[in-house]
């Protein structure tokens, strides 16, 4: 029996050395074939965009009058890698959930509002599975961030909506007497049935004692830097709306002016990074998939960034989640001078 088990013993080892060296390069194989497939650079070819227009310059008056602030409200780190395609696994992409505050003569302007004093208790119809990528550090809504600043948060006359996903709805409820500012298509699409935990929280803004703050506007203004039409929120040239549909059907872009020189384009999370429009690379396709709802509409939304930035390099392009650029802007309670 002994002298039967030796040779048996002996030509099993290298079947099991070949096995795991077997199993070993598979999963090699499969690691950078996963790479490849989802964090590999893979510029955009702006050719393949002819309907994007190029964009017209636009003349514009100076308003010292008229200043505004960044105010973060929470942040999230995450490898850049998960955030634009040719991102770097090893560097740090840091979220910031942030409103812009705009003094303006006719009162003041929130952009979003970033994440509100209620965000605990929406959060919990996210799915657990997805919580850990959404987590956030530092949460310090904007609304107490103006109390103690001296700014009565009731005094903010229009929270201006990129769109409505949970992170750029969550302060509407601390703005009570604050117009509601979104298109009809994200209103619609939002309150329709179509939606669903994470990207869309009910409980943020389908609230009936909500309807009087809703105010739907339709894009019906002149073609503008390139988008093909546009509104101009006081009719002086400082805050003007275009369509950004792709991420959501009704995502808006924000142009605020205050002068030729100081131009800031609010876009939302068309890309969530600065360096995504320069680079012409989407989001990886996980990120894509869980975030964008036309990724197709998405691309030819980067390429017109990419041609408006190329055309004119003195405008700030600010993704709604990049604190590289954010670091760049007035932080409250400073406001631009
Ligand atoms: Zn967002």
């Amino acid at each position: 029996m002994v002298a039967d088990a030796e040779p048996q013993s002996g030509s099993t080892q290298p079947k099991r050395r070949r096995l795991w060296r077997g199993c070993c390069l598979g999963v090699l194989v499969a690691a950078v074939a996963g790479y490849l497939a989802l964090f590999r650079a893979s510029p955009l070819d702006p050719e393949a965009y002819p309907e994007v227009a190029q964009a017209v310059g636009v003349a514009i008056e100076p308003h010292p009058e008229v200043s505004f602030s960044l105010i973060q409200t929470a942040y999230t780190d995450s490898p850049q890698a998960m955030i634009f395609r040719g991102g770097s696994l090893f560097a740090t992409h840091r979220t910031t959930h942030m409103g812009v505050l705009i003094k303006h003569p006719s009162g003041l302007v929130l952009i979003d509002g970033g994440l509100g004093s209620r965000i605990d208790e929406e959060f919990e119809a996210v799915p657990a599975w997805v919580q850990p990528m959404l987590g956030f550090e530092e949460h310090h809504p904007a609304c107490n961030q103006l109390s103690e600043a001296g700014i009565d948060p009731d005094s903010v006359k229009i929270l201006l909506l990129t769109h409505l996903h949970w992170d750029h709805a969550s302060a509407l409820r601390d703005f009570p007497q604050a117009a509601f500012w979104t298109t009809k298509a994200e209103y619609d699409y939002a309150m329709g049935d179509a939606v669903e935990p994470p990207s869309y929280l009910r409980s943020q803004y389908d609230d009936p004692a909500l309807e009087p703050n809703w105010v739907l506007k339709e894009l019906t203004g002149p073609a503008y830097e390139g988008y093909p039409h546009s509104l101009d929120v006081f009719g002086d040239g400082v805050l003007v709306l275009v369509p950004l549909e792709g991420h959501t059907p009704g995502a808006l872009g924000i142009f605020l002016n205050l002068d030729q020189e100081r131009r800031y384009f609010f876009v939302g999370d068309t890309v969530w990074s600065a360096a995504a429009i320069a680079l012409l690379a989407e989001k990886m396709p996980l990120a894509r998939w869980l975030a964008d709802g036309d990724a197709a509409r998405v691309r030819a939304q980067i390429v017109r960034l990419h041609r408006l930035q190329e055309r004119d390099p003195r405008i700030v392009i600010v993704p709604a989640h990049d604190a590289v650029v954010h670091a760049k802007l007035p932080a409250f309670p400073a406001f631009s001078e």
